[in-house]
């Protein structure tokens, strides 16, 4: 087991002045804090913080960096609090647990493959310090060098995420010793089959491959003091996962793959490189498109070397990579590398050639003087145009920076975002236009009724969710257009009788208006009408003949009044017996009927309402439903001399409750020579009654004479015609 000692004695091997005081501090914070705790496989839990650290030294990172590895578990497994380590450790320590502590809240558990770049990303983008990758790399490799202790469901699991998420993240910050090993580890537990298979056959014919290996070893060493350069060469079998990936990949048996075998030189300076690799191209047959240069191209993890593989000394093919000593520091440690260089000591201009973001990092650090000034250079952005939240189902969503619920919702669907009308994050409402963060869970409230709103055009941050907002404005303009074009050509249609809804089911609107002015559908037509590109008027001009059109409104609601009459020739005639007595101005022979909702009688002022159902619809002149109804559809009309219409009308009678009193109010209306069609009296609380008479009258002038009689009865207090006020003119419709 490792103890402090060991990882104190490393740290100060390799960062002779560093405090390490911090450390010691560290480890009894952490002892005390864990105390109690123990691992599934029953050790004490402190070894685990100890062994993070250990690693951490392996990668020669600084005092802080390595006491956060004794601490990085403290405030996700017990009772510290993130305040606690600020006060204790100070702020750059309580930083990188807090990045530790978040990390390890979210699972990745049931993720998807393709979401695994994003995760990525998004851990990257939330560390804001890579030296917490880089500990939850350590992390990860101590937990899967442990993994026997969980159950297979767990392993398979944390094996899957280690090879979706770890292992390329440990590649793409240039750590390659890390990323081999957990790529092995989690292909042991992923596939134990195959892995095994390859484990024996690796190690099938070991002292058969140890002579090969000296073989090419004292080969290329002779070459190098041939030539006069210092190096080192060294052979071994390739790792286990990247066997069975290159067998995958070529699909070939295992007999065939001879470069399982790989041998490295590593030189003092970049200008032997080259000369090397001509050595070892002379000496054996180099394999059309092996060759790899990646000191003139970097990998974009700043790895460097060149690659070749040639036809070894018994006819096998065999890899060999050359490269100098500070390039395979990078390439085991990669951005960790960076904390062992001293002041002064520079790597390889060529680092920066790539264009990925630690290229860009480093071009960063050209300029930086010291090595503290070059950690605060790493808590860059690292995305600083996406933004990477949660879904409800745990989903990672990419977006562009400054993206709000409302891109959000539209990310997930067009719906989601059309009916969107609250947003929560991490269980706290906020307004839509709430600037989404890294690692935010993110839910979206929708009703069905709701509607997208023109303003988030203004907040909103992708072209998706502006797009969609924009096409949904559009359709909901263009159904209103369509509506208001239609009821525009009705009616003006309508003004010379003809029937709209018949032309359009006839075919004669495309047929003799939309042709003609060069729409290709009646949709069109309507919607041009209602955007005001057209006139009604231009479309009526086509289908309505040139002699109607010149006439005026007098006649244009006479031929309105002959569609009428086409259209209810029956209920015309039935109305014969019982002709209101009506003169519509102007015309003569004509269905007639009288409005429930005012109820005139002859004597009321009154005006026609042109329908295409009812014929002319016969209104108190100021009655409030013909008021609110379309003008120029009214029509004059007037009561013939000495019209009678006999026709209930609904009176009320309130009075004092007597005995005799429906009596009187009876003579009285025999009086007056109206009958009683109907009656209901009702007696209320303080001794009156309150009488609803139907009263046959013939006409205005017989309703008054009928209203004051019923008034001069003594007991009676008031009487009123149903839906009228006290001066006669209507209220509002009352139904009959
Ligand atoms: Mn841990």
């Amino acid at each position: 087991m490792i103890r402090l000692d060991d990882i104190i004695e490393k740290v100060s091997s390799y960062s002779p002045e560093a405090d390490l005081d911090v450390i010691r501090k560290a480890y009894v914070f952490s002892a005390k804090e864990h105390a109690g705790q123990t691992r599934m496989s029953g050790e004490e839990y402190l070894v685990h913080p100890i062994e993070v650290a250990n690693i951490l030294t392996e990668l020669k990172m600084d005092p802080k960096c390595v006491a956060t590895g004794l601490l990085h578990d403290t405030v996700e497994d017990t009772h510290t609090t993130i305040e606690q380590i600020e006060e204790l450790f100070g702020p750059d320590i309580s930083l990188l647990v807090d990045g530790l502590t978040k990390l390890g809240q979210m699972s990745y558990e049931n993720k998807k493959v393709r979401e695994a770049e994003s995760i990525r990303k998004m851990i990257l983008a939330m560390a804001r310090d890579i030296r917490v990758v880089i500990i939850k790399l350590a992390d990860r490799l101590h937990n899967m060098r442990t993994l026997d202790a969980l159950s297979p469901e767990k392993q398979t699991v944390i094996a899957q995420e280690t090879m979706d998420i770890y292992a390329p993240l440990a590649n793409r910050l240039g750590v390659g010793w890390i990323k081999t090993e957990l790529e092995d580890l989690a292909f042991k537990y992923i596939d134990p089959e195959r892995y095994a298979w390859i484990e024996k056959n690796v190690s099938r014919k070991r002292e058969e491959k140890e002579k090969y290996i000296a073989r090419v070893r004292e080969v290329i060493e002779t070459k190098l003091r041939e030539a006069g350069i210092e190096g080192e060469v060294s052979g071994r079998v390739k790792h286990r996962y990247s066997i069975y990936k290159k067998m995958q990949e070529r699909d070939i048996d295992f007999d065939d793959l001879h470069d399982m075998l790989a041998f490295r030189v590593i030189v003092e300076n970049e200008d032997d490189c080259y000369p090397l690799l001509g050595m070892v191209h002379s000496t054996w047959k180099p394999v059309p498109g092996r060759f790899k240069d990646y000191i003139a191209i970097p990998k974009a993890n700043m790895y460097q070397s060149l690659h070749t593989t040639v036809i070894g000394p018994y006819g096998e093919m065999m890899e060999v990579q050359i490269r100098t000593r500070n390039m395979h520091l990078v390439s085991e440690y990669g951005v960790a590398a960076h904390w062992k260089y001293k002041d002064g000591e520079k790597i390889s201009d060529t680092y920066h050639a790539g264009l990925s973001w630690l290229s860009q990092m480093l071009e960063m650090q050209k300029d930086v003087k010291d090595s503290s000034e070059f950690l605060e250079t790493l808590k860059v952005d690292l995305f600083p145009d996406e933004v990477f939240v949660f879904t409800p189902q745990g989903e990672v969503r990419e977006l562009p920076a400054g993206s709000t619920p409302i891109d959000f919702a539209y990310s997930i669907h067009t719906d989601i975002g059309h009916s969107c009308v609250n947003a929560r994050v991490n269980g706290r409402r906020v307004p839509l236009s709430y600037t989404l963060r890294n690692g935010d869970f993110v839910e979206i409230e929708t009703r069905e009724d709701a509607r997208p709103n023109a303003e988030w055009i203004g907040f909103v941050a992708t072209s998706r969710a502006r797009n969609r907002i924009k096409q949904w404005i559009n359709a909901a303009e263009r159904k209103e257009s369509f509506e208001l074009g239609h009821e525009l050509l009705r009616k003006a249609f309508l003004m010379y009788g003809f029937n709209f809804d018949e032309l359009i089911e006839k075919g004669e609107l495309q047929e003799k208006a939309g042709e003609p002015l060069g729409y290709d559908s009646d949709e069109k037509l309507i919607l041009n009408v209602g955007f005001g590109k057209i006139t009604p008027g231009q479309v009526v001009s086509k289908i309505v003949p040139p002699e109607l059109l010149k006439e005026d409104g007098a006649v244009k609601r006479s031929v309105f009044r002959q569609m009428l009459n086409r259209i209810r020739p029956a209920a015309k005639s039935s109305q014969d017996k019982k002709r209101p007595s009506v003169i519509v101005k102007g015309a003569g022979d004509f269905m007639v009927n009288i409005a429930n909702c005012c109820n005139p009688l002859p004597g009321d002022e009154i005006t026609g309402y042109l329908t295409p159902e009812r014929g002319i619809l016969v209104h108190s002149y100021d009655c409030p439903s013909l008021l609110s109804s379309d003008y120029e559809r009214r029509i004059d009309v007037e009561w013939e001399e000495g019209a009678e219409r006999v026709t209930p009308v609904k009176i009320v009678v309130f009075c004092k409750n007597d005995v005799g009193l429906l009596a009187d109010i009876a003579i009285a209306l025999k009086e007056q020579d109206a009958n009683i069609a109907s009656a209901k009296v009702r007696s209320t609380s303080d001794n009156r009654a309150v009488c609803a008479f139907d009263v046959s009258v013939r006409d205005i002038v017989h309703l008054r004479n009928v209203i004051r009689a019923l008034k001069d009865i003594k007991k009676v207090i008031k009487v009123k015609r149903v839906g009228f006020d006290k001066h006669g003119k209507p209220l509002r419709r009352v139904a009959s």
